[in-house]
């Protein structure tokens, strides 16, 4: 009989650095995976400096960064009316990094094997398995797979979640529509693009453009809600969006596109209860935000390190199980913040008045772009910027776009100042910390284990 102590759904960004470091602390570890690798799962592939940081504590990174990882060290920002170039000191700031996933996902589960996790790809994983309200493995099409604990780390479809009815808590509708597309034939030290541009249509498109190993990505990301007209003729527009950030189109412009342009049409962002007896989620099983911040990859290393901390401890100590709801409460307390301002930043009707504030400060004021770029790594909590301070510098600068645009047209002036209040309303409304906020943000009480059998129950019946 197959028995482990861990067994994990799922061996990326989440699974492989998770099942990596419990065996290096000597736990028996069974990684499962219904793809094989390589290959493509959807990503626009950036991750952050804090991501990076756990890889070089696992051991992986050197490995990462000898096979053509892009590390970000000039980045091209815009916004309708705004645009500067900085550079970015990888020493000081942290190593952001570009890499494809077919190449990054494949070194992750190659290093789990070789650091003695038994992998089996291939091998999807259709139910979980309890016995008296405890998970005790999972199924799979050759057999059972028994473990003390059974980890989800197996996306946003999760079967682990579905399996065990893991409800969703705090979910937020999908801003934008993203799409991308790989390049070759483009410079390998073009920097990193950026940017959220105004749309004659209505609300605004974001982009990203970054140089990967041996290819360079761009993506361009347009209101969901406008989605089907987008679809219509998605090559075409596509190159007209790309259109309006000319220097990233520039970039592009006489580079071979490989492959077809790779949509995601359905995504919403949520969290998911995310432990109970003998079991735990982790990555976009548990959690799923906007990815315009590009804060998935890291987060889930983030959180496979700590996770496989409570795993240890919860083994030494024989109290699994409080440590599993342990490590619930502190991806809860870590995320907030930041899916906060992941849903307000990838706000498809994010007034462009209001980008062009932030990023006009950035430009003018390298202390304030500093702040900003350390939101992407986490070394600066979104409410810290979100401040009365920084909001005062702000407010100001966003009237004074608004007044230029009435200047240049009134009916556009009088549209821009409501999309503005619109936008503050909303702001106030979702802030973490004002009373509605707090409501929205209101997590899911920590189960008991006869809620969970119950549940269970339940799910099966529906
Ligand atoms: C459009 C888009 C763009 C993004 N861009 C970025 C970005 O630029 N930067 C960034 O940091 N993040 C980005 N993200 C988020 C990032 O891709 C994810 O947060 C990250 O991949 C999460 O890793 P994971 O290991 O939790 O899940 P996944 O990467 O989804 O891996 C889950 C694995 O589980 C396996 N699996 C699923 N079900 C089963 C089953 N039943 N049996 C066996 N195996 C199973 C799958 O085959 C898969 O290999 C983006 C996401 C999207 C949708």
């Amino acid at each position: 009989m197959d028995r482990y102590d861990v067994v994990i759904v799922g061996a990326r960004c989440a699974g492989s650095p998770l099942a990596t470091i419990l065996a290096q602390r000597g736990l028996r570890v069974c990684l499962l995976d219904k793809a094989t690798f390589p290959s493509e799962t959807p990503s626009t592939s950036a991750f952050q400096s804090n991501g990076v940081d756990v890889l070089r504590r696992i051991g992986v990174l050197d490995e990462i960064l000898a096979a053509g990882a892009y590390v970000v060290d000039k980045a091209t920002v815009t916004s309708t009316r705004q645009k500067f170039v900085v550079d970015i000191d990888p020493e000081v700031y942290g190593q952001t990094i570009g890499m494809r996933r077919t190449t990054l996902d494949k070194i992750l589960v190659d290093f789990a094997a070789a650091a003695g996790v038994e992998v089996r790809t291939n091998c999807p994983v259709s139910d979980v398995l309890t016995d008296g309200g405890r998970v005790i493995g999972v199924m799979t099409r050759s057999g059972p797979v028994y473990a003390e604990l059974v980890i989800g780390a197996d996306g946003r479809q999760s079967t682990v979640a579905k399996s065990l009815g893991a409800e969703e808590y705090c979910t937020r509708p999908p801003g934008r529509l993203p799409t991308w597309a790989f390049y070759e034939g483009v410079a390998p030290d073009v920097g990193f693009y950026f940017g959220t541009v105004k749309r004659p249509q209505g609300g605004t498109t974001g982009y990203l453009g970054i140089p990967l190993d041996g290819c360079f990505l761009v993506s361009v990301n347009v209101p969901m809600d406008q989605s089907s007209r987008f679809l219509e003729d998605r090559y075409s527009n596509f190159d007209s969006e790309l259109a309006r950030f000319p220097e990233l189109a520039d970039i592009v412009e006489g580079a071979t596109r490989v492959g077809p342009l790779r949509v995601l049409q359905k995504w919403h962002g949520y969290f998911r209860r995310s432990a109970g007896p003998g079991w735990a989620l982790v990555g976009d099983a548990g959690h799923f935000k906007d990815y315009s911040l590009g804060q998935g990859q890291s987060d889930a290393f983030r959180q496979a390190e700590y996770l496989a901390e409570r795993i240890v401890s919860g083994f030494d100590h024989q109290g699994l199980d409080e440590e599993l709801l342990s490590w619930w409460r502190w991806r809860d307390t870590d995320a907030w913040q930041m899916y906060w301002a992941n849903c307000l930043l990838g706000e498809a009707y994010l007034p462009s008045s209001m980008a062009d504030a932030m990023f006009g400060l950035a430009a003018r004021d390298p202390a304030m772009a500093e702040q900003f770029s350390y939101i992407f790594n986490k070394k600066v909590a979104p409410l810290q910027i979100a401040s009365p301070p920084t909001l005062a510098k702000l407010g100001p600068q966003v009237l004074w776009n608004v007044i230029a645009e009435a200047r240049r047209d009134r009916l556009q002036g009088l549209r821009a100042l409501g999309a503005f209040a619109l936008f503050s309303a909303r702001f106030l409304r979702d802030h973490p910390r004002s009373v509605l906020g707090t409501r929205r943000y209101r997590f899911a009480p920590i189960e008991s284990l006869a809620d969970v059998s119950q549940r269970r129950g339940r799910s099966r019946q529906g």
